[in-house]
């Protein structure tokens, strides 16, 4: 991201030993499965250049859960050097997502891609973080992946009194708290949303388990395999077209 601050901004790194008082209201990470493939994902998906994304989660005791990541966008600015992600993309996303859970997602931070071994931040990162730390009640998140040449991520939290502090963290489901990680039921999905008026949703099509084209008890592999083959795929995987698993959504749909 660039900015044009005039603000002289002065971060110290501090070490995480720092933190034996509880100074700091960040003592570790976690990753959902799902949040730690998303940045794999983003990460290789670009190569050499630069990417990122938006950390979506909660904290608990010391403990900041990261949930969800969303990734830059489509209009998202990559380089080898820098990176600028889509504001309305990503804040669009961030509504889109966070809904969907038990307990609505916040914002904790961001992370982005560094060449070779950078890992601590430029002078344009420190001027993002300052602005994202004086939105932020609590500081935030600062990760920065790096491939040198295996890829690596380390995590920084951002105080409000513009410290920066190493934080360990680790991957895992089973580590997440339950109902932070639950998905929410079908009226708190439209209690999230803001409904004036809950309404019951009905589950009507659910066929007999006899008829359903797969047993229970059936291995569901070679099922699935059928479904992915020629037989089925209007458009076969080929190495011309490696993204294409499917059918894309034609453009110019309307709808009434
Ligand atoms: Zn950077």
């Amino acid at each position: 991201m660039w900015w044009n601050n005039s603000r002289k901004i002065q971060f110290q790194y501090v070490a995480y030993d720092s933190n034996k008082l509880g100074t700091y209201v960040c003592k570790y990470i976690v990753l959902s499965e799902r949040a730690y493939k998303s940045i794999l994902a983003e990460t290789f998906a670009h190569g050499e250049s630069e990417t990122g994304g938006i950390l979506l989660g909660h904290f608990v005791n010391g403990v900041w859960y990261i949930i969800e990541c969303i990734d830059p966008g489509l209009v998202a600015k990559h380089s080898s050097v820098t990176f600028e992600y889509d504001e309305n993309y990503v804040n669009h996303q961030k509504e889109v997502i966070s809904r969907l859970y038990n307990y609505p997602l916040t914002i904790l931070g961001i992370w982005h891609r560094h060449p070779g071994s950078m890992d601590s931040f430029s002078p344009t990162d420190l001027s993002s973080i300052d602005i994202h730390v004086s939105r932020a009640r609590a500081g935030i998140l600062s990760m920065l992946v790096n491939v040198d040449p295996s890829l690596r991520m380390t995590f920084y939290y951002c105080g409000k009194d513009n410290t920066l502090m190493k934080v360990p963290y680790d991957v895992g489901d089973d580590l997440i708290i339950k109902d932070i990680i639950l998905l929410a039921d079908d009226g708190k999905i439209q209690e999230n949303t803001g409904a004036r008026r809950i309404v019951n949703t009905l589950h009507q099509n659910k066929l007999p388990a006899r008829s359903m084209p797969l047993h229970v008890h059936q291995d569901p592999i070679p099922a699935i395999r059928e479904a992915l083959s020629l037989k089925y795929a209007p458009v076969p995987y080929s190495n011309n077209n490696p993204h294409q698993f499917g059918v894309e959504i034609p453009p110019g749909s309307h709808f009434q």
